[in-house]
């Protein structure tokens, strides 16, 4: 019964997972199958269907059950998921006894201890076997420290388009507690980037921000999954990365761990959420996906979408306004910055919200058609509202060698002469087009940008 919900393309994939799991030659797999060297080839290569004797002689001989989840809903499940189940119950053993053993063993010497045995060599090849993962998709290391012990000693399942390293990108790591009472299975991110990137302080913040936004995306029932940091009794700079960087976690004790049929259920949880960040990452690579995660928290607006949601922030970032981080000492011409790539794989650029809020500063918040124009006191700032509007659109920065997103592009409008410019009808937009021109062009030319009026006008889709 169960045997027919089963995908079928899953079931192909199963034969060949098998074999390259147990190291077998397609001549020993297929003597072992009784079948043919060429009925085997067919099967592996989707271009013939299963028979039920020979997957049920697949299971037998190797051990297989296919998970309770796929069992439950065929449908909903892209991956394939059959398990070992005599080796997810030896790595369940395994990673107990590395909970019980590793505070003691990491006392004694590095060199020649035993531990390494445990994690390195032993858990990634029980893990490995137990969940038939296909070492063509996936590396799987563990990891007790280089020449010394790491106060975290960890084991990685990487796919590969994603990364082979926990120092960037997403993986699904077991980060075992320095005092050896508990192991975290996390779908979690490479610290390392983020360090790099941003410095220890702000990095444990941005790695937050990441894990909560990509969260969202993923669609774990937060009740049965741990979000946010998690704590493994560490104290390094790297385990508290780790411990920021959880995405999704499930936390087991030392001798209480879960039933082989929660464990099978949770790792395939997270191994498909895991393969999910791939489909959205689409066509970017890991860093420009990352970023993309972080776009809002870095004060990055695209042009267009969110002139609303921008202005609110510019509005909130006049409140924290630095004195001596003035972008008045701008004065040379900054070449252009590098844009967001979207999933498809297009150019997107942003706008940063420091900077306009540092142009409406500038511009002592007056309205740059009319200094008079009247407008209303900023609940937020306590400064009069105006609003920032880049005369030449973000959106066509592609065409320019050098920054749009520069205080002499930007324009401080009251909210009636903003809207005028974005809805207003072609003769009275025109005068306001051209008004800003004569006062802005100067401005524009030093930082080596250059657009005559006539272009100007196509970009607010007017005629002449
Ligand atoms: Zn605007
Ligand atoms: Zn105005």
């Amino acid at each position: 019964m169960v045997l027919t919900q089963i995908n079928t393309q899953s079931l192909n994939e199963l034969f060949k997972k098998t074999r390259l799991n147990n190291q077998l030659t397609s001549s020993e797999m297929a003597e072992r199958l009784k079948i043919s060297l060429t009925t085997l080839s067919k099967i592996e290569n989707g271009l013939r269907q299963v028979d039920a004797e020979t997957l049920l002689r697949l299971m037998h001989l190797f051990n297989i059950s296919p998970s309770l989840q796929e069992m439950e809903d065929s449908n909903k499940t892209s991956l394939p998921m059959y398990t070992n189940d005599q080796y997810v119950e030896k790595t369940l053993n395994q990673i107990n006894k590395i909970m019980q053993r590793f505070p003691k063993l990491r006392e004694e010497p590095f060199k020649g201890n035993p531990l390494k045995e445990m994690v390195v060599d032993e858990l990634p090849v029980l893990i490995t076997k137990a969940f038939f993962l296909d070492e063509n998709d996936y590396k799987i290391t563990g990891s007790i420290g280089k020449g010394q012990f790491a106060e975290v000693p960890w084991l990685c399942v990487f796919l590969k388009d994603i990364t082979k390293s926990a120092t960037k990108g997403y993986y699904i790591v077991f980060l075992f507690s320095t005092d050896g009472q508990s192991v975290y299975m996390s779908l979690n991110q490479g610290w390392t980037f983020f360090h790099e990137k941003y410095g220890t302080k702000v990095a444990r913040k941005k790695i937050q921000v990441a894990a909560q936004n990509l969260k969202g995306e993923l669609l774990l029932n937060e009740n049965e999954w741990i979000t946010g940091p998690i704590d493994l009794q560490a104290h390094g700079i790297l385990a508290k990365g780790y411990e920021a960087g959880n995405i999704f976690a499930k936390k087991y004790y030392f001798n209480e761990l879960p039933s082989i049929t929660q464990f099978k259920e949770d790792f395939y949880t997270l191994l498909q959420s895991y393969n999910e960040i791939n489909l959205l990452r689409g066509k970017r690579s890991v860093d420009e996906f990352t970023e993309s995660l972080l776009l809002l928290e870095d004060g990055l607006f695209f042009d267009v979408d969110e002139d609303e949601d921008f202005n609110l922030n510019v509005q909130k970032e006049l409140t924290n306004l630095d004195e001596e981080a003035d972008m008045n000492q701008e004065n040379d011409a900054k070449k252009a910055r590098q844009p967001v790539i979207q999933k498809g794989g297009k150019p997107k650029y942003t706008r940063r919200v420091k900077v306009a809020a540092a142009a409406l500063k500038k511009a002592h918040y007056k309205c740059a058609l009319d200094e008079n124009h009247t407008t209303f006191t900023n609940k937020s700032s306590g400064k009069p509202y105006v609003e920032a509007h880049h005369l030449i659109h973000m959106s066509t920065q592609g065409n320019f060698e050098y920054e749009l997103d520069c205080l002499e592009n930007i324009a401080s409008l009251c909210p009636t002469c903003h809207r005028l410019l974005h809805h207003g009808a072609d003769h009275e937009k025109e005068q306001c087009i051209e008004a800003l021109y004569d006062k802005m062009v100067n401005g524009l030319s030093n930082k080596k940008i250059y657009l005559p009026l006539p272009e100007l006008k196509k970009l607010y889709q007017m005629d002449n």
